[in-house]
């Protein structure tokens, strides 16, 4: 037995890194909320969950309500505890708020059950292979000029990292298409280039912009349209060869299975926060194998390395670094990959200062 003794939860917020935009929105700070949970054989985890700048204490409040119900509970039993979590929100989910508050407590308990086994959650949770290629994101914001976006993507090709991405969304196709041009033009046709419009057009715009960004040989067009919007993906699968990202911006289960049944989609971008953890992320990457289509989570690469490592389909990991301010080490990149920790548990190594020093509530 590893009978939960107590869990507790807080909300910090982090400053972020760089600025950063999109078509629709602007990072604001990271709302981080985090829960531990001890047992009573002497082991405390931590799982963590975000918001990019809005709904973190309420987030926190329904943390502080799932988690009145655990005292007592065999923290052994991860997927059991999840599914009584999710049954009990029958009237807010499916949702975003009740995901991430889901995942903030799923991913403590995975942290302990890693802890518990001495075992890295890359393995432990699937042990596929501990490297995986990495691509950059922080290069490419939609405020930055052309100029910075190839810098950025030198800077990455540079350092061996085989993808950049680059945000599109600018008022007309042409100058999403310049700025894609200058840097394919200056990299050359080895370096993979993903845009990302944010959910920002209508369909007819979205079949439009991808016949304007094929001679880019684009890597994926993600997040092209609003994610509830399903026929309208598959209208533009339908009308492209770029392949189409989905799922940052999708809760559950169910929302993926409709995506990948329908043939809207054939990149999957589950985010370890949003779904609800790491216990439905793995549901979502096997689910996804069975369709024969890669993962290529979405931000948190501190988690995402490990989950990306631990599946057969895991394709990418996003450098978009965002605890550094929190934490003692960042992820380890080596000859363009991103290397999943070895050390038991999540292998994030918490500076308890720092986050102390940040707490709002
Ligand atoms: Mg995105």
């Amino acid at each position: 037995m590893s009978l939960i003794t107590s869990a507790k939860a807080y909300l910090i917020d982090i400053e972020v890194e760089t600025v950063r935009t999109d078509a629709v929105q602007a990072f604001l700070k990271q709302e981080t909320i985090f829960v531990d949970i001890t047992t009573d054989d002497g082991l405390t985890g931590t799982g963590y969950s975000y918001t990019i700048g809005t709904g973190g204490r309420s987030v926190l409040a329904m943390v502080e309500e799932l988690i009145l119900g655990l005292s007592g509970s065999d923290a052994r039993n991860v997927g059991g505890l999840w599914h009584r979590l999710f049954a009990s929100t029958r009237a807010t989910t499916v949702g975003a708020i009740t995901s991430l508050a889901l995942a903030a407590i799923d991913t403590a308990l995975w942290d302990l059950r890693c802890l518990r086994a001495g075992e890295p959650l890359w393995r432990l949770a699937g042990g596929a292979r501990q490297r995986v290629p990495l691509y950059d994101t922080e290069g490419g914001w939609l405020h930055l000029s052309t100029d910075d976006l190839v810098t950025g993507a030198k800077a990455s090709a540079a350092a061996g990292w085989p993808g950049v991405k680059v945000k599109v969304g600018k008022p007309t196709a042409v100058e999403d298409v310049v700025r894609l041009r200058a840097v394919r033009e200056e990299l050359g046709p080895e370096l993979q280039i993903m845009v990302d419009a944010n959910q920002s057009f209508s369909v007819s715009e979205a079949c439009r912009r991808a016949e304007a960004y094929r001679p880019l040989d684009l890597a994926w067009f993600e997040e092209p349209m609003p994610a509830d919007d399903v026929a309208g993906h598959v209208a533009l699968a339908r009308s492209t060869n770029i392949p189409v990202a989905v799922g940052e911006s999708m809760y559950s289960l169910a929302q993926f299975r409709d995506y990948l049944a329908r043939g809207a989609c054939s990149i999957v971008q589950v985010d370890v926060a949003r779904i609800g953890g790491i216990t439905p992320w793995l549901k979502v990457a096997h689910l996804a194998e069975a369709f024969n289509v890669d993962v290529c989570p979405h931000f948190l690469m501190e988690l995402h390395v490990s989950l990306c490592a631990a599946v057969t389909n895991g394709r990418f990991v996003e450098h978009i670094p965002q605890l550094r301010a929190i934490t003692n080490t960042t992820i380890e990149i080596a000859d363009g990959h991103a290397v999943a920790p070895e050390t038991p548990g999540l292998g994030i190594d918490w500076n308890r200062d720092a986050i102390d020093d940040r707490r709002v509530s």
